[in-house]
């Protein structure tokens, strides 16, 4: 019951949650393929149960648990997880890359921050999947929304990668004035590890 795969995890991190000591989980798969994407060695693998390592692996120190990916509303039972990691009094923050915004929907009551992943408005070809740019942005502007009116702390963040020019940037910074102008807006280089 209740397995949710993780291809990895990290027992203590200060860098994902601000002033927050968290045990990070990886969550294996993703619904996007990104050319750049950092993770994609290790995103299919299913090595450990998100609730096994709930249960075994907190420590008191931990203030907070991530969840990452991959991307974790892939996932059915992600609010089942966040409920779960609330009965043990942590907080919890999801990094989500904004396509599953009926999933961040049920996982808002168990949700304590988020960072939403706003990949490129102009090239699809990073996405590294069938999808338009239209349905790809209307998608991330849900999550925004839900997330904006259940008042969830949230980060959108954008990855300088190849082929993201400064006007996606600034595409995106226009769309979060008008869709969340709130939430804080972090622009990351890339970093190749491959
Ligand atoms: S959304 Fe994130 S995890 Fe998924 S393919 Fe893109 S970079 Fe990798």
């Amino acid at each position: 019951m209740h397995k949710l795969p993780l291809s990895g995890f990290i027992q203590d991190s200060f860098q994902e949650y601000e002033n927050e000591c968290a045990l990070v989980l990886f969550t294996t798969g993703c619904n996007l393929a990104c050319t750049y994407c950092h993770n994609k060695k290790y995103l299919w693998e299913r090595k450990y149960d998100a609730f096994d390592i709930i249960n075994t692996r907190l420590r008191p120190n931990h203030t907070a648990v991530v969840v990452l990916g991959g991307e974790p509303t892939f996932h059915d039972n992600l609010p089942s997880l966040l409920q779960h990691i609330k009965t043990t009094g942590r907080k919890t923050k999801v990094f989500t890359n904004g396509l599953g915004a009926k999933s961040i929907d049920a996982c808002v009551p168990y949700l304590d921050s988020c960072s939403v992943d706003f990949k490129t408005s102009l090239n699809p070809a990073v996405l590294g999947v069938d999808i338009s740019i239209k349905a790809y942005m209307r998608r991330v502007k849900d999550t925004l929304n839900v997330l904006k009116h259940s008042l969830t702390p949230t980060e959108v963040r954008t990855t300088i990668a190849p082929g993201i020019t400064d006007i996606d940037v600034e595409r995106i910074k226009a769309i979060l004035d008008l869709t969340y102008p709130n939430a804080e807006y972090i622009i990351q280089e890339y970093r190749s590890i491959y």
